[in-house]
C-alpha cells in the first residue's frame, strides 16, 4: 500500500487537486462539485476496495462552498478534490492570498499592511493572519526554486520577481498548474503537504498531490 512519507500522515484526510479554471464564484454557483471526480481509490488503483464517494464538507469562503470527498473503508482515509480556485489550508481563494502578500511587499511594514487588511480586528490579530499567509507563502516560492531550478533559475522567492518571471496576473493559481506534480511535497496554501509533516520530507505522496483537508478552516 503506498503511504505518506510522514507516520504522522495517516491522521489527515489526503486533499488532491481539482484541476479547474473556475474561479471560486463560478465554482459555487454551477456547483462544480458535482462534477469532480476521482476515477480509483489513490491506495488501490487496481481496485478491490470499497472506494466510494462519501458526501461533502463546507468551507468558509465564499458561502455555499462544497468539496467532495470519497472514502476508502479498507485504509480508513477519507480523500477529497480541492478546486485550483482555493487555498490549502487558508480561507478562501488563491488569488486572495496572492492579494495579501502582494500587499506586504509593496507596504513599508508587515504591520503597516495588516493594520489596513483586516480592518475588521485589533492589530495584533491582523500581523498574525497577515504574517501567517506571507510566511507560508514565502516558504512555497523557496521550496519551488528547489524543486524546480531549470524554470526558475535566478528568481528570486518573492512575489515581484515571480511575477516578472511568470508574466500572469496572478502567480499561485499559475504555480498550481505549473507545480501539479510537486503538490504533495509543497506546503500550503500553494500545496497539499500534510501540516504533521511540516519538519520533514514527504518521500512518498499518494500521487503525489496529497494533503490535509480540515473541514474547520484557519481565518
Ligand atoms: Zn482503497
Amino acid at each position: 500500500m503506498a503511504r505518506h512519507g510522514c507516520p504522522r500522515a495517516g491522521r489527515w484526510p489526503v486533499q488532491l487537486r481539482f484541476k479547474t479554471n473556475l474561479t471560486s464564484e463560478e465554482y459555487v454557483n454551477q456547483q462544480a462539485w458535482q462534477d469532480a471526480t476521482l476515477e480509483c481509490c489513490p491506495l488501490h488503483p487496481q481496485g478491490g476496495c470499497s472506494f466510494a464517494r462519501h458526501g461533502t464538507y463546507e468551507r468558509v469562503n465564499p458561502p455555499g462552498t462544497q468539496i467532495p470527498r470519497w472514502y476508502c473503508s479498507e485504509s480508513h482515509r477519507t480523500f477529497s478534490l480541492l478546486a485550483d480556485c482555493f487555498a490549502a489550508r487558508f480561507s478562501g481563494t488563491l488569488c486572495e492570498v496572492e492579494t495579501v502578500v502582494v500587499e506586504v511587499e509593496r507596504a513599508r511594514s508587515l504591520e503597516a499592511a495588516a493594520d489596513q487588511l483586516r480592518l475588521d480586528i485589533e492589530l495584533p490579530g491582523a500581523i498574525r493572519w497577515t504574517r501567517r499567509r506571507v510566511k507560508a507563502v514565502h516558504a512555497c516560492l523557496t521550496i519551488l526554486l528547489g524543486l524546480l531550478p531549470e524554470l526558475f533559475v535566478g528568481c528570486q522567492p518573492t512575489f515581484s520577481a515571480f511575477s516578472q518571471w511568470l508574466r500572469v496576473d496572478f502567480i499561485l493559481p499559475a504555480l498550481r498548474e505549473i507545480a501539479a506534480l510537486h503538490l504533495g511535497y509543497l506546503p500550503p496554501p500553494l500545496g497539499f503537504k500534510p501540516p504533521a509533516c511540516s519538519g520533514g520530507e514527504a518521500k512518498r505522496p499518494i500521487q503525489q498531490q496529497t494533503g490535509p483537508d480540515p473541514p474547520a478552516l484557519p481565518q
